[in-house]
């Protein structure tokens, strides 16, 4: 009888005890934020959170599927850059990331020049008084280094890398948990999963989002090219060509730009195997060369450009001429296909898109990661807003105002820059005086010109 009560006592302390490790193992592996993807963006959210007063009592963890790689800057410029806008480079300035990257290497963009092959008809964007940059052109891997950089200081954040994600699934009717699997077999779970982990986007996939997407059978060949020394490279050149696609030039330093250059997939994988004098030649036609031109063209922008400077506006044609590429330096070359996608919602409970796994777009416009990190504004406010209130991070209500303020951004800056990608592709003449008049009329006309820039830069005062 006492060895059995014994032997009874033993097993209950035994299961309390299995019982009490059990749960310390869950809690352990609980976060109250999980961010999935630690790209540009991904690891942008996750410093933003990290260093908001508001999130200091959580627990952050952000994970990421590639390995951790010890990063200097190298001395030749990387061929992966983004175009910022003002508004990015404020969040940026805000987490303190941007001492690092002025620190280090940008390109100040002071005026855009954007031009049709087709026509006379040209753009520009400038600030007043050239004082302010219309876009800081960074490369990517610095951005990336030098938010990880800041993310070291913030102790509320834990980053794992070689950490890819396999599953997620929502919480259950009634529970607030958001389950995780990697694939090494980890699990975790949290009160609120962020998916940054891109356009192919596995919690986009997992959480069953609806999404539309498509290609446009374009890759976007980049490259790092060289230039004359002789004066300042502050400018911003975009051609759009006779094939559907747009060659950029955008400034990195005195002597050097990075290239994007669009063009139909099969075309792309021939231009890219060129010999480094054929590549140079090639890009030197898509930037100077003159494209036959119908009759008819010509003379609607010709009437047209007479009218506009009847009315003393702003006149259309090219104020300046690109720089002659001289060199480009051959493993600088790469490609990357391009395409368009968007979930129709960003967010369901315990859940939010962010970055590309809800938006992607034609890089045309130098908008993508720009729009990603918008979200990361957005996001970092609505759940202030929620902690403040008393809210779980989870709360679908709250979500929902990330979900709605973004949408009313991303869609039509979304479905203009694919407006305009259509409206390039084409050689039928009545569309090409269209889009000449268009592009005519917006430079002529100061305040939409005004407008499209403030949007481009992403709506700096609302968003402060
Ligand atoms: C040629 C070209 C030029 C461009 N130029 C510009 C420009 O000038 N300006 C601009 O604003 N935008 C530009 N873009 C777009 C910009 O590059 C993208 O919008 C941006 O990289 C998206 O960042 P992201 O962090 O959302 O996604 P990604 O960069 O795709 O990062 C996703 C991260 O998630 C990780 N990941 C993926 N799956 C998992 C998983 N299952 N588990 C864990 N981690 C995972 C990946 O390793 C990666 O680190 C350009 C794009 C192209 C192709």
């Amino acid at each position: 009888m006492l060895v059995n009560n014994l032997n009874r006592y033993f097993l209950q302390n035994l299961m309390f005890l299995s019982k009490r490790l059990q749960s310390t193992q869950v809690s352990s592996n609980h976060y109250d934020i999980i961010v999935a993807g630690g790209g540009m963006v991904g690891t942008t959210l996750a410093c933003t959170l990290g260093k908001n007063p508001k999130f200091a009592d959580k627990k952050i963890l952000l994970l990421e599927s590639s390995k951790k790689s010890q990063w200097r800057l190298p001395e030749t410029y990387s061929n992966r850059v983004s175009a910022l806008n003002a508004a990015t480079v404020d969040l940026l300035k805000d987490i303190d990331a941007w001492k690092h990257i002025s620190g280090a290497r940008f390109g100040p963009v002071k005026r855009m020049q954007v031009w049709d092959a087709s026509s006379e008809a040209a753009i520009t964007f400038e600030n007043d008084g050239f004082e302010e940059p219309v876009a800081y052109i960074v490369e990517n891997d610095l951005l990336l280094d030098a938010v990880r950089n800041e993310l070291q200081n913030v102790n509320t954040v834990e980053v794992v890398y070689q950490a890819k994600v396999e599953s997620c699934r929502p919480p259950r009717e009634g529970e607030d948990e958001v389950n995780l699997g990697l694939e090494n077999g980890t699990s975790y779970t949290c009160d609120l999963l962020l998916g940054c982990d891109g356009a192919n986007s596995l919690v986009r996939k997992e959480m069953d989002f609806h999404h539309i997407a498509c290609n446009y059978n374009q890759m976007g060949i980049v490259a790092t090219l060289k230039l004359p020394e002789d004066s300042p490279n502050v400018v911003a050149w975009q051609r759009h060509l006779p094939d559907g696609g747009f060659l950029a030039l955008l400034p990195l330093t005195q002597g050097f730009s990075s290239m994007v250059w669009s063009m139909n997939a099969k075309e792309a994988k021939r231009v890219a195997s060129l010999s480094e004098d054929a590549f140079v030649d090639a890009i030197n036609d898509a930037l100077w060369k003159v494209q036959p031109r119908s009759g008819f063209v010509d003379q609607a922008t010709q009437t047209f450009d007479n009218l506009i400077r009847f009315f003393n506006l702003p006149s259309t044609s090219m104020t300046q001429c690109p720089p002659k590429v001289l060199g480009c330096d051959i493993k600088s070359r790469a490609m990357f296909p391009l395409g368009i996608g968007h979930a129709t919602n960003y967010v369901s409970k315990g859940v939010a898109l962010v970055g590309d796994a809800a938006h992607r777009v034609h890089p045309l416009a130098g908008q993508g990661v720009n729009l990603g990190f918008g979200d990361v504004i957005c996001l970092n406010k609505v759940l202030a807003e929620a902690v403040y209130a008393g809210s779980t991070l989870g709360n679908l209500q709250y979500l929902k105002n990330y979900e709605t303020e973004r949408q009313r951004f991303n869609v039509p800056m979304i479905l203009v820059v694919h407006g305009l990608v259509q409206l390039y592709s084409t050689q039928f003449t009545p569309v090409v005086i269209l889009r000449s008049l268009g592009l005519q009329a917006t430079n002529a006309l100061t305040p939409l010109k005004k407008f499209l820039m403030s949007q481009a830069a992403g709506l700096r005062s609302q968003q402060a």
